[in-house]
């Protein structure tokens, strides 16, 4: 099974995916991970992301595309994936459809997860607390500018993978085992 889940920072996409992982035994996908991994590893890659993704701005689409292409030619993928914060603008999903028709595979579905934006400030400055700041882009000017750019630019993929007819759209909102029922109802519909 291969699964996109799209929605704002702050909707559970994380959340989920670690349920779906288990669920369905296949792996996350996480470009925010694999981008807060290298800066902690101080890698030439991280030190670059570092200060674009403290302002809460976009990784270049070349550098996001080239590690969800190395990540999907990995073993663990070969059964399927579920990739979360990526893809992120329309750039980066025709990228995807390219790498994915060159490695002759098909997405089974993208899950919009949907939240009211006082909630989703609400959630993340609970996280900041939570994580004790280990986070830099979880604090509330950084996340209205994180907000701002999924409107402008990651938001366009709800009309870009409806008209493939891939796109389900779950309520965010719910509790957290309700919007896991829901996303399995919607992936086995
Ligand atoms: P996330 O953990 O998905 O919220 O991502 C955290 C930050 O990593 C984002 O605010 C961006 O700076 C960067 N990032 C993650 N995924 C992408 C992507 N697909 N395109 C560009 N930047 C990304």
């Amino acid at each position: 099974m291969r699964l996109i889940l799209l929605g704002p920072p702050g909707a559970g996409k994380g959340t989920q995916a670690k349920i779906l992982v288990e669920a369905y035994g296949i792996p996350q996908l996480s470009t925010g991970d694999i981008l807060r991994s290298a800066i902690a590893a101080q890698t030439p890659l991280g030190i670059e992301a570092k200060a674009v993704m403290d302002r809460g701005d976009l990784v270049s689409n070349d550098v996001v595309n080239g590690i969800v292409s190395e990540r999907l030619d990995a073993e663990d993928c070969q059964p399927g994936f579920i990739l979360d914060g990526f893809p992120r603008t329309i750039a980066q999903a025709e990228a995807l459809d390219a790498m994915m028709a060159e490695k002759g595979i098909k997405l089974d579905a993208v899950i919009e997860i949907t939240a009211d934006a006082d909630e989703l400030v609400r959630r993340v400055i609970q996280r900041a607390k939570e994580s004790g700041g280990a986070r830099a882009d979880d604090n509330e000017d950084v996340l209205r500018n994180r907000l701002d750019i999924y409107q402008n630019q990651t938001a366009p993929l709800v009309a870009y993978y409806a008209d493939q007819g891939l796109l389900k759209t779950v309520n965010g909102m719910a509790p957290v085992d309700q919007v896991t029922a829901a996303m399995k109802a919607a992936i086995a519909s």
